[in-house]
């Protein structure tokens, strides 16, 4: 069976394991937590092409927690509006909620499937304080659009970057480029920690508020640098400090980073250019099947993190998804518009639009993509593909 995804090289880490458990500091805040607050401060930083220094990178949990520490950070008060896609992770809206904002949906456009500039603008009111981002498969959103909204109307911007790790809007790094950008290293990315993330912080304003937070609601951080002589609690807060395990495990994986990428954009290439026609659109011979595919951002590099065809029906897709794991392929659905959730539809207002958004979690398929994908596999995959799409089956 060819898997949807697998980590990278993961026996990489032992060494860095064996070294936590020799020095028996398990918990939060040790050298290793240390090494990839460094390793991802270096790389947003160095190879910016023009120069952006976060101001913080606070190493968390997960990505969901980085979400939550962000909108928490931001001090909504009741009725204050965050604006963000229906096509998100319930993460992003649960953070909006139990920090105390209301969830408002804007939509997203239909050649990247990431939030629609024009759509913010329109469901702007007197009562926004954020826009809550997401660079939907690696590809970033149209952060100079977006960050000109804000400025205009005096907003906050987070960056999911969950899926972005090292992708480029304009030759600057996700995640650099508003208040905050929120990554992941679950199990599922790119670049893995088990269960992590890291908050990157690109305003000096929020830097106290988010280490407090992050730890039980103490300054124990200005504890641990020798600046106070205890701890106390000096606001509301919880406790977000990954594991040192975690740790060492991502600090392995940041090591691979580059290699990572670099095999994960040479797939999603070789993808894009199979369903493709001379003129950079959808193959005709696909047209029957597909609405579209993912595509390459105009401005910026995305990282490769998912390739996916979205089909015209759910029905198609789910034959298509049996079809390639009779196979031996793995194939998956992504994940449902939160305005068709269950608990989503309460937040739908009447200016929303959800003509792109209808049933794309059914109607979108991702193929297996991951760094140590063969080209070989590659091209099994898209063999079984055509055979289907062309209705040879
Ligand atoms: C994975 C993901 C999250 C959640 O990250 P965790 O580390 O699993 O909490 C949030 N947003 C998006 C877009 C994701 O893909």
């Amino acid at each position: 069976m060819i898997p949807f995804h697998k980590p990278y090289r993961l026996d990489q880490a032992r060494h860095a394991i064996e070294q936590v458990l020799t020095l028996g500091k398990t918990e939060g805040d040790g050298p290793m937590t240390a090494c990839c607050q460094n390793d991802i401060s270096t790389c947003l930083t160095s190879k910016n092409a023009a120069k952006s220094n976060p101001a913080e990178v606070l190493m968390m949990t997960s990505g969901t927690h980085a979400l939550e520490a962000a909108l928490y950070a931001i001090n909504l008060d009741a009725g204050d509006e965050v604006i963000l896609p229906s096509f998100a992770y319930p993460s992003a809206a649960n953070a909006v909620i139990l920090a105390g904002g209301t969830v408002v949906y804007a939509e997203v456009e239909p050649s990247h499937l990431t939030i629609d500039p024009a759509r913010i603008k329109y469901h702007i009111t007197p009562h926004t304080k954020a826009i809550l981002v997401v660079h939907y498969g690696g590809v970033s959103c149209d952060m100079p659009a977006i960050m000109a909204i804000a400025q205009t109307h005096h907003l906050i911007v987070i960056e999911d970057c969950a899926q972005s790790f090292l992708s480029s809007d304009h030759g600057l790094f996700t995640g650099t480029i508003g208040h905050f950008g929120c990554f992941s290293f679950h199990g599922t990315k790119d670049i893995v920690a088990g269960e992590g993330g890291a908050l990157v912080i690109n305003h000096p304003d929020y830097v106290k508020f988010a280490r407090q937070f992050r730890q039980k609601g103490t300054n124990r951080d200005e504890f641990a640098i020798g600046q106070v002589n205890f701890y106390e609690w000096i606001s509301c807060g919880s406790s977000y400090a990954p594991s040192e395990i975690a740790m060492a495990l991502l600090h392995s994986q940041l090591e691979l980073s580059d290699e990572i990428v670099t095999s994960k954009r040479a797939l999603f290439t070789r993808y894009l250019a199979f369903f493709r026609n001379e003129s950079g659109g959808l193959s005709e011979r696909y047209q029957s099947h597909l609405v579209s595919t993912s595509t390459s951002p105009k401005y910026g590099k995305a990282n490769g993190h998912l390739f996916y065809l979205l089909f015209h029906a759910a029905d198609q897709a789910t034959a298509f998804i049996r079809y390639l794991s009779d196979q031996g392929i793995d194939a998956r659905t992504h994940f449902v518009p939160l305005h068709e959730s269950q608990f989503g539809r309460q937040f739908i207002r009447p200016e929303n639009d959800f003509h792109v958004e209808a049933g794309l979690g059914q109607r979108l398929v991702r193929l297996p993509l991951f760094a140590a994908l063969t080209f070989a596999e590659q091209d099994y995959i898209l063999t079984v593909a055509d055979r289907f799409l062309l209705g040879e089956i």
